[in-house]
């Protein structure tokens, strides 16, 4: 009878075995990419003493690339960022988000989540595009945003110009998620807002985990170039001091432990570790 049963049992396990192996590729199956997109560059080098607020730099200038980056997990589509609104400003990017997804077959309406770093203009200037996609945005830059009075480091004019970009989900009702941390976007550990306060309350930076290529951390603007993330920089218009170079520091420990690819998403010096629109890293 012992042996009868034995039999059974084991094809039983097997079954299961072979139905927990099914379930386990099938997860780590869900194909991850990130494609860089191109959205906007400053006209000519820039005076970047402001930085800096310990005095780094007195005769340093620096030309700024503004990125966005397309994210595709399985079938669904996340927007990292909408740079520079298309002609507007000197530094305004020539093709716009929605020409560049088209060029991928993609339509606005495709993309799921459109996660946003931070508030500033030059990461918001396309996101009015993506109204019918889910805004990913940390909880302190919303609060600033949607303050009766504005914040610090926002004076009325300002408020209201960094306001615009976010009236569909301020007041006609666009889907919002507000972060009060961390965010795991698609619930597997791959993509992953990490929450970096200091240059706005709210910041992000974004880290992606890539099969081929690697893990892969997007700063925001957590550090804007080479000289100021070696350096632990800090622009004097950043919010928080304290809590930016505590930013910097756990983005620098995840870096290390995840021995992520650091890409600075306003280092033009960067911009060649992904490969070149339209190819996406895998
Ligand atoms: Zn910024």
């Amino acid at each position: 009878m012992r042996a009868n049963h034995f039999v059974p049992n084991l094809a039983g396990w097997t079954v299961a075995l072979a139905a927990c192996l099914i379930a386990s590729s099938a997860r780590s199956a869900t194909e991850v990419t990130l494609t860089r997109l191109a959205c906007g560059e400053d006209p000519a080098p820039l005076d970047a003493s402001s930085y800096s607020d310990t005095y780094a730099y007195s005769d340093f200038k620096f030309r700024l690339t503004y990125s966005c980056y397309l994210v595709r997990h399985g079938d669904e589509f996340m927007i990292w960022d909408t740079g520079n609104p298309p002609g507007k400003w000197p530094a305004s990017p020539k093709v716009s988000l929605v020409d560049q997804l088209r060029a991928l077959k993609l339509r606005p309406e495709d993309i799921r989540y459109v996660g946003i770093s931070h508030y500033h203009e030059d990461h918001t200037g396309q996101l009015p595009a993506f109204a019918q996609s889910t805004l990913l945005i940390g909880k302190g830059d919303w609060d600033a945003l949607t303050a009766a009075n504005p914040p610090r480091n926002m004076d009325a004019k300002t408020a209201s110009e960094w306001r615009e970009p976010f009236a569909h989900w301020i007041s006609q009702g666009g889907k919002l998620e507000a972060l009060t941390g961390d965010k795991d976007v698609f619930g597997d550990g791959t993509v992953v807002m990490l929450y970096t306060p200091g240059h706005t309350p709210g910041h992000h930076s974004l880290l992606v985990r890539l099969e081929k290529t690697g893990n892969v951390l997007l700063s925001g603007d957590l550090t804007h170039f080479h000289e100021n993330y070696d350096n632990n920089q800090v622009p004097r218009w950043n919010t928080n001091r304290a809590d930016t170079l505590a930013s910097l520091d756990r983005f620098k420990q995840i870096a290390r432990n995840l021995k992520a690819m650091v890409i600075i998403q306003h280092d033009p010096r960067d911009i060649d570790k992904l490969p070149p629109f339209p190819a996406a890293a895998k």
